[in-house]
């Protein structure tokens, strides 16, 4: 017991939603990965993020048993995002390893995070090279999204840098400092920097139920990320009306010409028609710039309104956690 002192600890952050059918495969991997690291101490830190079913009553139980196991319970579903900030918050770790409950990110690749680590690095990223059993869609947004975010917010991203990463507790205090609502967690941690390493895997298929995140949310995620890492599309406004202003300049010079000269193109244009095309062009053009407008104004106001970004209904720690 002595000894234990001198080891490092390592908190693995696990968010649930809905993943009862899960848990009990992801927790018998986990001790058999945890069980060949002897030279570290555990934490495992389950964030129930407001589950339906009986996740948060299966990780009770499991917790009974084991004492490095610490629950934190939301008093509804926030969402994956803010569900794995809640937990990084809390992890009390030398290192902090985030991985999902649905049996995607593979556990035996643990020990590797931790070695990059221990060979320097303040951020290991696990990169996602394929995805068996998933989506079309997903696959193909995943692509266009990484290649959307490096274009517009100047942070490089790994094309399929994913959740599954280690932080050094050293990362960790400084993403505490980050107070924003709207967040997507890996691309803070991205933004913070730091020596960083990747490791390649390829995911499993989810093991049990649909991945929680639809195709909605997921467009919704990829708007959040863009609105809270980069203010170009601020600019797509102004770049549309320096576009269509000399468009319309154009079309107003080709009605003049029509009217002096004749019909030289035989269009038959009639000026109802010019009209009516040109009012459809600008009010779409004043949609969109306002609707942009309208996403940065609706993340400013959720930061202004300054909403705690969790509510945690239940807290239960103990054994490591209470020692230290
Ligand atoms: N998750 C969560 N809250 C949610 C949705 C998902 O905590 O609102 C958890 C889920 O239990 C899993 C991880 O986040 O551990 C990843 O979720 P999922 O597999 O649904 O998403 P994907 O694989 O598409 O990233
Ligand atoms: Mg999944």
């Amino acid at each position: 017991m002595a000894t234990n002192t001198t080891k490092q600890r390592i908190s693995i952050v696990i968010p649930l939603y809905n993943e009862s059918a899960n848990l009990s495969i992801l927790h018998d991997s986990l001790r058999t990965v945890l069980a060949d690291l002897p030279d570290y101490d555990f934490e495992i830190l389950y964030v129930n993020d407001g589950s339906q079913d009986d996740s948060l009553g299966i990780v009770q139980g499991i917790a009974k048993h084991n004492d490095a196991i610490r629950i934190i319970s939301l008093s509804r579903n926030f969402g994956k995002e803010v569900a794995t900030t809640a937990g990084i918050h809390a992890a009390k770790g030398d290192a902090i390893i985030t991985l999902d409950a649905d049996g995607q990110h593979p556990v035996e690749l643990i020990p590797q995070f931790i070695e990059r680590w221990q060979a320097g690095s303040k951020v290991v990223i696990g990169v996602r090279t394929s995805n068996q059993g998933e989506g079309f869609t997903k696959r193909y947004g995943s692509k266009v999204f990484y290649k959307v975010m490096n274009r517009l917010s100047g942070t490089h991203l790994v094309p399929g840098s994913s959740d599954f990463r280690l932080i050094d507790r050293f990362v960790q205090q400084e993403f505490m400092r980050m107070t924003e609502r709207n967040r997507i967690t890996r691309g803070l941690v991205d933004w913070l920097g730091y020596r960083r390493d990747y490791i390649n895997y390829v995911a499993n298929p989810r093991v049990n139920g649909d991945a929680g995140y639809s195709f909605q949310r997921l467009v919704k995620l990829f708007i959040d990320s863009i609105i809270s890492l980069s203010i170009s599309p601020l600019y797509i406004a102004a770049y549309l009306g320096a576009f269509v202003l000399p468009v319309s300049v154009l079309l107003g010079l080709f009605m003049v010409v029509d009217k002096l000269i004749g019909d030289p193109l035989n269009l038959h244009l009639t000026g109802g028609a010019f009209v009516l095309v040109l009012m459809l062009f600008l009010i779409g053009v004043l949609l969109l710039s306002q609707g942009i407008i309208g996403l940065y104004l609706s993340h400013i106001h959720s930061e202004t309104q300054n909403r705690p970004l969790y509510v945690i209904d239940q807290y239960n720690s103990k054994g490591l956690v209470d020692a230290s």
